[in-house]
């Protein structure tokens, strides 16, 4: 395996860098610099950016507006914004619903729905949990009748992240309560300003307003909206997490959080000394980078064997598991290197135009929210829990 980078890789990579060096707008990249929350207008203004440039899609094949990138492309391509302060690619169009649309979907869904994901007009959300299902997703209960040419939808979805100012939802429902559970979902691309839509806000500990309770009440979707066939719905939804799981791995973002930590032990003083020369933190760092190495190095032997053409299975559950445990061990030692100055939680500080002293150091003010929601990622896109069951299931045939 040679994980070397070819000549025209490192002159794509010095493209790539100039490129966003020179075209991210320079209000964007403070702000998350700063840690404030990205808004929808700004992220669009970048997603377009990269749209006429021929770069929205890495991941994509050209025929749908993609870049049609190989693996070591696409990881250079990461590698580099992440070097910036660009905002993180939001999953549900790009990642997730976009290559489930041009895998699966009709040539109608495709003209319809993939130029839209590719320059940022229409936002995605995602409906797949339920008061009732998580963990165990093909217990879910929202419900599908078939009307004439239009499935009407009731039920209830949860921790529906972005639903309040999405466009679109890719929902999974059920349609069948014979057999097997799994047996009895459809897929459903819905609108989101169909009436009977009502998404409520659900404020996590960071204070934010990231995700919603949705309730689905007599909504009228047409049948031409469903993915593939009706009942058979389970296989896309799984194809789907695959793809959500290998997007959490986040070594791109780990890189930038170890680099902000490294800064701010760098301003922080310890006995009057940089608390970067303090040994035991200076050790805690070390540590914490030599995990994101090695997460590198494993996130490379995939994107490697991707590369030769085999299909990567269960062990993607891997790369889930060590990429969030890194994020969350990287948030805990900023916490730890900013002491006191961590404990103010003013979040007006993250706002645009807040101009009042702050509390401490002007870097603080992001860091302990940014600590709380990190607690999220074992938790969503499928538990860490769940995600050992599969390796051992699955990897180890235990
Ligand atoms: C920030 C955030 C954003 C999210 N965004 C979305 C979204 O946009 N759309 C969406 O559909 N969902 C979203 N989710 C929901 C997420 O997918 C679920 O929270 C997750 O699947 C876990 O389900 P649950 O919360 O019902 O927990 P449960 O399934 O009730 O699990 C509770 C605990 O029990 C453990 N557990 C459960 N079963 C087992 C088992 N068999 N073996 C061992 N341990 C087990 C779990 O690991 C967990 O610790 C989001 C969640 C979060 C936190």
């Amino acid at each position: 395996m040679d994980l070397a980078f070819s000549d025209d890789d490192l002159a794509f990579r010095d493209e790539v860098r100039a490129f966003v060096k020179e075209n991210l707008p320079a209000d964007i990249s403070e702000s998350v610099r700063q840690g404030r929350a990205i808004d929808k207008p700004d992220i669009q203004r970048w997603q377009r950016i990269l749209f006429d440039q021929g770069w929205a899609a890495p991941g994509w094949p050209v025929e749908y507006g993609g870049t049609g990138w190989n693996a070591t492309r696409r990881y250079i391509f990461d590698e580099a914004m992440s070097e910036f302060d660009t905002p993180e690619t939001v999953p549900f169009g790009l990642l997730m619903v976009g290559p489930l649309i041009y895998t699966f979907g009709t040539d109608a869904q495709k003209e319809r729905f993939l130029p839209k994901i590719l320059n940022g007009e229409e936002w995605w959300c995602q409906g797949y949990s339920e008061p009732g299902a998580g963990s165990d997703l093909a217990s879910l209960q929202t419900k599908a009748v078939l009307d004439g040419d239009h499935y009407v939808v009731n039920g209830t979805k949860t921790w529906n992240s972005s639903a309040h100012i999405a466009d679109w939802t890719f929902t999974l429902v059920r349609t069948s309560s014979e057999g097997k559970q799994q047996e009895g979902i459809s897929f459903l691309l819905i609108d989101m300003k169909t009436p009977g839509i009502d998404p409520n806000p659900i404020v996590s500990i960071d204070g934010g307003h990231h995700f919603n309770m949705t309730y689905y009440t007599d909504v009228r979707v047409p049948a031409e909206n469903r993915i593939g066939e009706e009942n058979k719905g389970w296989a896309y939804a799984k194809y789907l997490l695959g793809h959500e799981r290998q997007s959490i791995s986040e070594v791109g973002l780990s890189k930038q959080r170890l680099r902000r930590l490294k800064s701010i032990a760098g301003e922080e003083r310890s006995d009057g000394e940089s608390l970067m020369d303090d040994k035991s933190f200076a050790k805690k760092v070390a540590e914490a980078e030599v995990q994101l190495t090695s997460h590198e190095y494993l996130n490379l032997r995939f994107l490697a064997e991707e590369a030769a053409g085999r299909p990567i299975g269960a062990e993607v559950s891997l790369l889930k598991i060590r990429g969030t445990e890194i994020r969350q061990q990287l948030t805990e030692l900023t916490i730890e290197a900013l002491g006191y100055y961590a404990a103010p939680f003013e979040l007006e500080q993250l706002t645009e135009g807040w101009n009042e002293p702050s509390i401490g150091p002007e870097y603080a003010a992001a860091q302990m929210p940014q600590y709380l929601f990190s607690r999220a990622a074992t938790i969503y896109g499928g538990s860490n829990e769940i995600q050992r069951n599969i390796i051992a299931k699955m990897v180890l045939g235990l």
